[in-house]
């Protein structure tokens, strides 16, 4: 029997016919959807790079060594150890952190979105995940990416979450509010931005050796960090595992190409699953991008189909409501003027 227009033949099976719905709108989104994360991941990583070099200028400047540039505040994202002790401090207290808040702010927004759109953080904004995604494209090419067996990749995976649990243990669990209000009244703390901006800029020997055997093993190994070391990924593929979006395969229609698992940046073994909550999953949709049988992949949000444009729709769309909520609520500039900071960090930083 022929199929009919709404029907067609499964790849893997000649005599089953599978039914299909044509959906144009979904099939442009589908088809265009990792054009469309790969822009929106570029766009966060040029914007990330551009406030990397403001605030080098404004480094430049507290040394007496530029004109004056001003102090780019989402270089407090590169902060998430001192927001997780910031954010201690605000549900203690309900002190919002007025020296560093738009680091409170990104670390409050990554955590929302884990909670309501799974690890759409990684997948869509997270400039090291966009690095990390560009280094795996590269490694395809060059046919140097590695599949480890599954008595490897466990406990590697797991890695993460021991390192996370280090540090819930040692802030959350550990320390008490007069040691956190020491700590973010320090000059350490103060100068966290620029301390950080002297890793990359005057790497230690072994800060050196780590970072090439970590780009190394990216290449080598697909998402090295993301996947195996990044406690805050871990943080917020645990947030995300009751998150109200999952993705579902409808098992009559799956041809079992497998084609979703080799595309997946995770590693998921997606065509063996009926719904996909794994704390690993970023969100990405790629899977559904490359599956050839239409509506196989769903998109679900409480249970329902949802078009798959909503959730990259969330992702940027809550991640910017906290910027829009920062900016007009005064929980993104620092209190401390430009010449406090200067002052500080040329007694604490630029003194050897
Ligand atoms: S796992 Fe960590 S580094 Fe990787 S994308 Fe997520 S937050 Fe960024
Ligand atoms: S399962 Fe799909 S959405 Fe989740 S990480 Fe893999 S490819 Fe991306
Ligand atoms: S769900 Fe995966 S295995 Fe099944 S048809 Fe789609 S891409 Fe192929």
């Amino acid at each position: 029997m022929q199929p009919t227009a709404f029907e067609k033949t499964c790849v893997n099976n000649p005599g089953r016919i599978m039914i299909f719905t044509p959906n144009g709108k979904a099939n442009f989104f589908r088809q265009h959807l990792p054009r469309l994360r790969l822009a929106v991941q570029l766009a966060f990583l040029s914007f990330t790079l551009w406030v990397g070099w403001q605030f080098y200028l404004f480094y430049q400047w507290t040394r007496d060594l530029a004109p004056y540039t001003p102090r780019p505040p989402a270089v407090e994202g590169f902060l998430p150890i001192g927001a997780l002790v910031a954010l201690k401090r605000f549900v203690l207290t309900g002190d919002f952190d007025q020296a560093h808040p738009a680091g409170l702010t990104i670390f409050l927004a990554a955590l929302c979105l884990g909670l309501l759109a799974r690890k759409g953080f990684c997948g869509w904004i997270c400039p090291v995940g966009t690095v990390s995604n560009l280094a795996e494209r590269s490694s395809k090419k060059l046919k140097t990416l590695l599949t480890l067996p599954g008595w490897l990749n466990l406990p590697l995976m797991g890695l993460k979450y021991l390192i996370l649990a280090l540090f819930a243990y040692l802030i959350i669990w550990s320390m008490p509010l007069t040691a956190i209000k020491d700590f973010m009244a320090s000059p350490y703390s103060l100068t966290a931005d620029g301390r950080m901006l002297l890793f990359f800029l005057e790497p230690s020997g072994l800060a050196l050796t780590i970072t090439f055997a970590i780009i190394a093993l990216s290449i080598l190994i697909r998402n090295f960090w993301c996947r195996f070391l990044c406690p805050y990924g871990a943080l917020l593929g645990l947030l995300a595992y009751a998150g109200p979006f999952a993705i579902t395969r409808n098992a009559d229609l799956c041809s079992q190409c497998h084609q979703c698992s080799t595309t997946c940046p995770a590693e998921i073994k997606v065509h063996s699953k009926d719904t996909l909550r794994s704390p690993e999953c970023l969100g990405c949709l790629e899977c559904t991008a490359v599956c050839p049988e239409q509506d196989c992949l769903q998109l679900k949000a409480c249970n329902k189909n949802v078009p798959l444009w909503l959730l990259p729709l969330v992702i940027v769309g809550l991640y910017g409501s906290f910027y829009l909520w920062a900016r007009l609520s005064g929980h993104w500039q620092t209190n401390l003027s430009a010449e406090t900071l200067k002052i500080i960090y040329q007694k604490f930083l630029h003194t050897p």
